[in-house]
């Protein structure tokens, strides 16, 4: 790492908007040119990037009211307005700049973000759990006034198409602010001097308006609440289309869902320790993952229940299901937790008892409760509740299972990303720490 001249250093400090403390390190930080690639180098961050917008859209188009399976050949609208709708863009404008205030909202903590390469940790309001309650209720009021909120499910396709224009604007406009963007606020991962890779995997780390976190906010917020909003009116279309028929499925599908949704801004801060935001860039996969990804895959399952109301489990089955997703819910939230309150604070009562083994780094590895059973346990509950969600579908049609198995490729791969970070981090006690601990995600399997 090279030293950089001082009056640069306070000019990219001012850049921060004051919203960092901390102190450069003497090395300040300098971010190395990206030596390794990820996702298969240019080329593949191109593929997926090419990809992943008709996935959406194939989903959207092979699990219709008409028929769901990957063998069902559907017409497809050549109609623009099918696709695509001025109001809709306005009401997404709309909740996209809704969260942007409730974000700005000075209520919540200010929470310390990881220190930066160069020692400064960014400060994040939090306030998540507050934007959650207030959009949850804001689509009550819309409700009880007879706003029809389910426009979200009679315009999904129009409402899809935006949020894939926005999401790469978006990552077209942090791109290009991260050309300008001091070299130590660059991202480790999309520093490769390969304009597609860089865009695709995110050039700068934490890109920034003042003291609004462009990163943080699309990872929590518009994308992760809407997703509730479309649940709760495919919820109102499936009660008002069969109002004696509580759609009893939806609903548990709907309560488990937004429960982990809220689940994770109540634990918000818990957000500025991952991958995501530590190690991954801003760029186009978060922005695509966040704003169109999330909200418009995730909501499969409760699309086909609201399409194929025939979908009846008998009230045996429905408990059997709920049980199963609580279970997976309470292995993700007990074993995240646990990894938090230890890394706070190894001496905590809650934690002390483990086992840990030392790292050069400082840091200690728990060898023992959830983090001795799997290297992933929070993974293994996240895919437990995953595949209760898809349940709920029955087995009449492979599609609503798409989200469970795309999950499990994703958190596979993610966990090899992991390792290989916590080896580059940890050497040695990485290495003792997989003798102990096996296995990445499933007990004596995997
Ligand atoms: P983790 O929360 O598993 O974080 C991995 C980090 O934890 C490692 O880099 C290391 O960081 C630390 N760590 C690893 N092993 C140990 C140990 N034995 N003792 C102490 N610390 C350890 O990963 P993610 O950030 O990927 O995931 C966070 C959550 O988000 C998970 O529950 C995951 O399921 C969920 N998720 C959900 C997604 C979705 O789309 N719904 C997508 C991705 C993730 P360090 O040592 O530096 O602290």
């Amino acid at each position: 790492m090279q030293a950089r001249p001082a009056a640069h250093m306070s000019a990219e400090g001012s850049r921060d908007n004051g919203a960092t403390d901390g102190t450069m390190s003497p090395a300040n930080g300098r971010v190395p040119k990206t030596a390794n690639y990820e996702f298969g180098g240019p080329i593949g961050a191109f593929l997926v990037m090419a990809s992943l917008p008709v996935v959406v859209y194939y989903l959207y188009f092979a699990c219709s009211k008409e028929s769901c399976g990957i063998t069902y050949k559907p017409a497809l609208s050549t109609r623009l307005e099918d696709y695509f709708d001025w109001e809709v863009n306005l009401i997404l404008l709309g909740w996209i700049a809704f969260q942007a205030a409730l974000y700005m909202v000075p209520v919540g903590k200010i929470a310390k973000g990881l220190p930066l390469r160069n020692g400064r940790r960014l400060q994040y309001r939090m306030n998540g759990f507050m934007a959650f309650v207030v959009s949850v209720t804001s689509f009550g009021a819309l409700l009880f006034f007879k706003y029809p909120v389910t426009i979200l499910y009679d315009k999904f396709l129009p409402f899809m198409t935006s949020s894939i224009i926005v999401s790469v604007i978006l990552s077209i406009l942090v791109y290009i602010k991260a050309r300008t963007a001091p070299n130590h606020a660059l991202a480790t991962g999309g520093n490769s001097g390969n304009i597609i890779y860089d865009f695709f995997i995110g050039h700068e780390l934490n890109p920034r308006l003042g003291s609004f976190d462009i990163k943080v906010f699309c990872e929590l917020r518009p994308g992760l609440i809407g997703w509730v909003m479309i649940d709760l009116a495919f919820v109102v279309k499936a009660w008002a289309d069969f109002p004696d028929n509580p759609p009893w499925g939806l609903l548990a599908l709907t309560f488990s869902q937004v429960l982990y949704v809220a689940d994770s801004l109540w634990y918000e801060e818990c957000v500025l320790s991952t991958m995501d935001i530590i190690h991954d860039g801003f760029g186009f996969m978060l922005s695509f993952g966040d704003l169109a990804w999330v909200p418009f895959t995730y909501t499969l399952q409760a699309r086909y229940l609201v399409d194929h109301s025939e979908t009846t489990e008998s009230k045996f089955c429905l408990l059997t299901i709920a049980a199963l997703g609580l279970l997976g819910y309470y292995i993700f939230r007990a074993s995240n937790s646990q990894k938090n309150e230890f890394r706070q604070n190894p001496n905590g009562s809650k934690v002390a008892h483990l086992q840990s083994i030392p790292t050069s780094t400082g840091k200690r590895l728990l060898v023992s409760g959830w983090w001795g059973l799997v290297r992933h346990p929070n993974y293994l509950g996240d895919l437990i509740l995953a595949l209760s969600w898809s349940l709920y579908c029955g087995f009449d049609s492979i599609i609503p299972y798409f989200y469970p198995i795309y999950f499990m490729i994703l958190l596979v791969h993610r966990a090899y990303r992991d390792a290989a970070m916590c080896k580059e981090k940890y050497g040695e006690a990485w290495e003792q720490y997989c003798k102990r601990v096996p296995y990445q995600i499933f007990p004596l399997i995997f």
